[in-house]
């Protein structure tokens, strides 16, 4: 019989981790960052003691009390001894695998923490999208997915007590196995390999996912990232499918349609479904966000900054096209141009940086003597690209630049003129924290007196965009209609909803389908 534990994403969004197991061995469904448990004691200046190892994570219960699962090198002698009481305590070894939908960290994050022995399964595009992502990142130890500096508790001189620091030795990348793409080219694998920072890296090269001991299934699906997929596990009670996050509004909506005919011809179980938009009635397509992106551009004198995820390569494309169609230039960060770059090496139909005329780099300011070689290699091949705050400065009708909140401290070398534009497309704040960006960026608008489009402005404690200027963010998830269609059709023996703040929605809307709904608990198994 298989059995479901559910170590988060309950009644969250986000910070996904599944335990599947079955007499074939054990799994865990995503491994994500929880991270809205951080944000009930961290913040940006109050965060888990990297040199504490994995006691803070633990103490605070923000990883499981699962022992046996994490890196070695992170686990003081004794530390299980204070949790073997701990409520859901289990001794777990020998598993199979992490299957990982996609490459977004409330997904992926917490990987950083288990032994690297264990392997991760994913299309080859999440792989090479979370490689990116920590190569062009702070490389936080919590975000450290795809290889990691080993820490060695070391005493300092004069020091009376030990910490875990960062060890000399290489970076150490964990094993990873592709779902899909067999054959990578020779510049795809140089980059998996490949060191960006100071430290060499012990690679490790892509296998593939037949090694697991489980039969598996691999759906892509539409989601806002590229590499996006879902699941289909073979148990012995029966099929599970794990929907990761999906939509069917997207521009491959079609992936997810494909999914839904797929999965229902499994006939499973269980469909363990997403839930982050249960309460959104209907979708903005990318059509949408396209239309009125122009129509607020296309008016517009002087510089436009557009705040969008650079991750979500389809908003990207979209303010592409808008930068072709108001003779723009898009303007975006080296980071951005590394990742699609990377997602450029797997998926020929992102375009390749070189052949688009209407893409150029802004170079930030920076104060490193030696920048990282992930930057260094940037700034060089795309040398002609690169454009400089003077250039902006100078020609400000000319370019759309792509910037988000955390960009805005290069705006005092910019200096737009008045009645400049600024566009949001990108969804509204879900937090007191967020709230408080909000508040600071219009305070920077204020002062530089842009003009805002889209953005979510403050009316009796509520954060909305006007109504006038909605239609400018097509979201990552299905609307509420939509995920019901998902369930109806793909109709499992039992649905668990997961990633919602409201999964009774399913409850309350499928109660005559036949389809019996568990509503799983925080570290809670189940067995359907
Ligand atoms: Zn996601």
């Amino acid at each position: 019989m298989v059995k479901l534990t559910f170590y988060g994403g309950v009644r969250e969004i986000g910070g996904n981790k599944i335990l599947l197991e079955d007499d074939k061995g054990k799994l865990f469904l995503d491994f994500g960052y929880p991270y809205s448990k951080y944000r009930t004691f961290y913040e940006e200046y109050l965060k888990p003691r990297a040199g504490a190892g994995l006691l803070d994570l633990l103490v605070m219960g923000l990883l499981p009390h699962l022992e046996g699962i994490y890196r070695t090198d992170l686990e003081m002698e004794n530390l299980w001894q204070q949790f073997r009481r701990a409520e859901h305590y289990r001794k777990l070894e020998d598993i199979d695998g992490i299957l990982l939908t996609h490459a977004h960290l409330d997904h992926s994050g917490h990987i950083s923490f288990l032994r690297e022995d264990i392997p991760v399964y994913a299309t080859a595009t999440t792989a090479f999208i979370a490689k990116a992502i920590q190569d062009s990142g702070k490389a936080d130890f919590d975000q450290q997915v795809c290889y990691f500096t080993p820490r060695v508790e070391e005493c300092l001189k004069g020091w009376k007590q030990g910490a875990y620091v960062a060890s000399s030795s290489s970076d150490r990348q964990r094993r990873f196995g592709v779902a899909d793409k067999s054959g990578l080219s020779e510049e795809a694998r140089n980059f998996w390999e490949r060191a960006t920072r100071q430290k060499k890296l012990a690679s490790q090269p892509l296998n593939d996912v037949s090694k697991c001991s489980f039969k598996l299934r691999c759906f892509p699906v539409d989601h806002s990232i590229p590499g996006a997929c879902a699941w289909g596990i073979e148990t012995s009670s029966g099929w599970v499918v794990y929907s990761g996050d999906l939509r069917l509004h997207g521009k491959r909506g079609k992936l997810t349609e494909a999914f839904i005919k797929e999965a229902a011809q499994l006939h499973p179980k269980v469909l363990i479904l997403e839930g982050t938009n249960v309460d959104k009635a209907t979708n903005v397509s990318e059509q949408e966000v396209y239309e009125n992106g122009f129509k607020a551009i296309n008016d517009a004198r002087g510089l436009v900054i557009a705040d969008f995820s650079a991750r979500d390569v389809h908003r990207l494309l979209t303010f592409l096209q808008i930068a072709k169609d108001t003779k723009r230039k898009l303007a975006i960060l080296p980071k951005d141009a590394y990742l699609l770059k990377t997602m450029h090496l797997l998926e020929p139909e992102i375009p390749d940086l070189t052949e688009e005329d209407s893409l150029v780099i802004y170079q930030e300011t920076t104060a490193a003597r030696s920048p990282a070689s992930w930057l260094r290699d940037i700034y060089q091949e795309y040398s002609s690209k690169i454009v400089l705050a003077k250039d902006v400065r100078s020609d400000q009708g000319d370019f759309i630049l792509c910037f988000s909140f955390w960009d805005l401290n290069e705006l005092p070398s910019i200096q737009p003129r008045a009645g400049s534009l600024y566009v949001f497309s990108s969804s509204e704040p879900h937090n007191e924290e967020q709230e408080m960006d909000f508040r600071r960026l219009h305070h920077w608008l204020e002062h530089f007196e842009l003009r805002a489009f889209g953005l979510p402005i403050e009316r009796n404690g509520e954060w909305e965009i006007p109504e006038e200027e909605k239609g400018l963010h097509a979201s990552g998830h299905a609307c509420g209609p939509d995920l019901l269609r998902v369930a109806s059709e793909i109709r499992p023996e039992v649905l668990i909803p997961v990633h919602s703040e409201k999964p009774e929605f399913y409850v309350d809307n499928l109660s005559d389908s036949g389809i019996s709904i568990i509503l799983p608990t925080e570290g809670g198994t189940v067995e359907p």
